[in-house]
């Protein structure tokens, strides 16, 4: 065997090399399409997000994991706090999500807002006191963060803040495709849950006082009295209609009527409890379920309501006062009933309220009656 040659051992230390090169490439090529298949993985799943819980849960559970992030965070952009108010009413619970901050104006984002320019994302070294209201909860270690802006179109409707504990992940010399590419498919998502939720909770709601509507009420019921059969609790349903409203509409005007109705619904949910739900069931006439309440216990809250109304007259916008009063039936779900068909049951428990407000009409109004 002969020595190979000088040239030869050199042929083969290159080969070596390129072998090795090679082999890095292949491998980062392997890991970048494993984060493109993750990432394709995670547009899909918050494309289709049902819910506003549903869409920043997965963001704030599943974003740190495909993109190696030890934080990540929301703030959106809520001016008279529709956005908060609308989920809270439909029952999002915010304890759940702690990285997820409202704010009143897009400005308190941070970014540059210069008409002629579209806000860019920041990336660079972590500082606490810059960064606080971005991270409110950060993990120990926190080194550097990239702050994305989410646009619609050229609006900004929020920021997507990212963290991680290694100092070189984000900084000001990086490229930012990738992440305002996120950014944009993230804003797309959250614009469409928001119209969403805010459309269900039109749906569900009367305009004029803010109140549940009838279709949600009717609803409601059959469902709370399937539970209260299951889990063995009361229910009770309260009818209230204010007296002689035509005469306060010929009064103070329909303008004026339209806010005693609104003040009488902020006075009647003050005397109820969170799990309680009031509808606006026509005109003038409201319903209130009553969970896990007996047909004392709902008396009593009927009382109260009935007092709260009549002790302060009601103030306008025009600045006029105006004496109210309502009268209010009241029943409860009864026993018997148990074996028959829900939706008989329900109508049956409405129809003992209002014969119940009929009594409380005729005996002279401003009165409680509960159904015998
Ligand atoms: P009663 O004590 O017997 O209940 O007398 P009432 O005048 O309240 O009785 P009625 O149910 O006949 O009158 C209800 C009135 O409520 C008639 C209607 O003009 C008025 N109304 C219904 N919807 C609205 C509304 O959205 N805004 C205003 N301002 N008035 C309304
Ligand atoms: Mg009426
Ligand atoms: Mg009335």
């Amino acid at each position: 065997m002969h020595e190979p040659s000088a040239s030869t051992r050199e042929l083969l230390a290159e080969n070596e090399t390129l072998r090795a090169r090679m082999a890095y490439l292949l491998e980062q090529a392997e890991r970048n399409h494993e984060i493109m298949c993750r990432h394709q993985a995670f547009d899909l799943q918050i494309v289709g997000a049902g819910s506003f819980p549903e869409l920043v849960g997965t963001i704030f559970r599943t974003l740190p994991v495909i993109s190696e992030l030890d934080i990540v965070t929301l703030s959106l952009v809520d001016p008279d706090a529709d956005i908060y108010t609308v989920m809270h009413r439909l029952g999002v619970d915010f304890e759940q999500f702690p990285n997820l901050m409202f704010c009143e104006h897009a400005v308190e984002l941070g970014f540059d807002m210069s008409p002629e320019r579209r806000p860019r994302p920041i990336l660079g070294p972590y500082a606490p006191g810059q960064h606080c209201a971005m991270f409110p909860h950060p993990p120990a270690g926190l080194q550097s963060v990239a702050l994305v802006p989410l646009l619609r179109n050229t609006r900004l409707i929020g920021s997507l803040n990212l963290g991680s504990a290694d100092p070189g992940r984000f900084t000001p010399s990086l490229g930012t495709d990738f992440v305002e590419h996120m950014g944009s498919i993230i804003a797309i998502c959250l614009e469409n849950v928001i119209s969403n939720e805010m459309l269900k909770y039109i749906g569900l709601t009367d305009s004029l006082t803010g109140v549940y509507n009838r279709r949600y009420m009717d609803r409601r019921l059959l469902e709370e009295i399937a539970r209260a059969r299951r889990q063995g609790y009361r229910l009770s349903c309260v009818y209230i209609d204010i007296d002689h409203f035509k005469r306060v509409n010929d009064t103070v005007g329909h303008q004026g009527g339209d806010d005693v109705l609104r003040e009488i619904c902020g006075r009647i949910k003050a005397e109820l409890r969170m799990s309680d739900a009031l509808g606006r069931f026509g005109g003038e006439e409201f319903v209130v379920l009553l969970i896990d309440a007996d047909l004392e216990n709902a008396s009593m809250v009927a009382q109260r309501i009935r007092a709260s109304v009549a002790a302060t007259p009601v103030e306008l916008s025009s600045g006029e006062r105006v004496d109210v009063t309502v009268s209010i039936g009241v029943a409860a779900l009864s026993d018997f009933a148990r074996d028959n068909a829900i939706e008989g049951v329900a109508q049956e428990l409405v129809a003992s309220a209002d014969a119940a407000l009929y009594q409380a009409k005729a005996g002279g109004r401003n009165k409680v009656v509960t159904f015998a």
